[in-house]
């Protein structure tokens, strides 16, 4: 297993015509960043910032969050690495912060919380940019933004502690800023979502959850979590076509992008980069390097024109066959 790992981390992930697909890794631990370089990663779509925060029994001080950021900027470089702001709340809750709620996936989670407050955001992106002095390789992504005015808000906070930084006499550059799309307001926004920020990044755990209104952790509703429904890939596609309108690139760092019948449709929607979980990046390669893209266009053609997801998964099952 090991051999054939090794051998396939120095293969190009591209297809049978020669189309190259980035594959990137979500990271949150060290761990992860070894995990990820053995199996020949090119980059990090989505660094969890909040798996260190919940390692904790305090918030952790702007010079320690800017050493941990330094850690994983430095294993990668010059490998993109893209750092989210703290995404708490929902099912992610921190001891010395809690957040009680009703219905916590609709409350106050991700960037809801970091700009009601901004010391706790200006913080962790003081530490970011700190930590990516002299490296050129940090991005900054803003989780469950579902209008543009929360965009704005978190913007003017990222040229606050830049222009700060400036003047404190560190050498920065302002990095690219990107918004994660996984609320459905946000799809119906990605023009202008794109036009005001570097890239687009899909969050297919909780766009799925959204758009079909289905718990991504309750067991008794599992059935109904269909990343494949119809609605779901249309989201998908519609992100792409609006995010490449404003020429921005366009990512997803959803569970789906490991997905090797998923990876394959992602790719011929146009889809940038695919980042997911370093497990499943030498599946996903081998079934990208089998294929072309115009097979993959072709077969993307027919699973759009299916009105349930049952087709759609014999549709997938027919032309990629059960080895997946
Ligand atoms: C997502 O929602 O798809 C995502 C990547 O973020 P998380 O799983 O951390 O909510
Ligand atoms: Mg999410």
């Amino acid at each position: 297993l090991v051999r054939g790992l090794e051998a396939l981390r120095d293969l190009p992930c591209e297809t049978l015509d020669r189309h190259r697909v980035p594959l990137w890794v979500n990271t949150g631990l060290m761990a992860d960043v070894v995990r990820s370089l053995e199996r020949g990663a090119e980059g990090v779509g989505l660094y969890r910032t909040e798996i260190p925060f919940l390692l904790r029994d305090r918030f952790p001080s702007e010079e320690e969050q800017r050493l941990i950021y330094r850690e994983q900027l430095e294993a990668f470089a010059p490998h993109t690495v893209t750092m989210r702001t703290l995404d708490v709340g929902g099912d992610k809750s921190l001891s010395y912060f809690p957040i009680e709620e009703e219905n916590p996936f609709l409350g106050w989670r991700g960037i809801r919380v970091t700009l009601d407050h901004p010391e706790i955001f200006l913080a962790q992106v003081r530490a970011m940019l700190k930590a990516s002095e002299g490296l050129h390789n940090m991005r900054i992504m803003l989780p469950m933004v579902s209008s543009v005015s929360e965009l704005e808000a978190a913007k003017t906070l990222i040229y606050r502690a830049f222009h700060e930084l400036l003047e404190e006499g560190f050498h920065l550059e302002l990095p690219p800023i990107g918004v994660m799309i996984e609320v459905p307001a946000a799809v119906y926004q990605a023009r202008e979502l794109a036009a005001r920020s570097d890239f687009l990044s899909v969050g297919s755990n909780d766009l799925t959850q959204y758009l079909l209104a289905v718990d991504r952790n309750n067991p008794r509703v599992a059935d109904l979590y269909q990343p494949f429904h119809p609605a779901v890939l249309r989201a998908l596609h519609q992100v792409v076509r609006d995010g490449h309108s404003q020429g921005v690139s366009v990512g997803i760092c959803g569970e789906l992008a490991g997905d090797p019948a998923a990876a394959v449709l992602l790719m011929a929607m146009g889809y940038d980069v695919l980042s997911m979980n370093a497990t499943n990046l030498p599946k996903v390669k081998k079934v990208i390097r089998s294929i072309s893209l115009e097979q993959a266009e072709q077969l993307l053609d027919e699973v759009m024109a299916q009105e349930d997801e049952a087709s759609i998964n014999r549709c997938l099952e027919r032309s990629l066959g059960s080895g997946l």
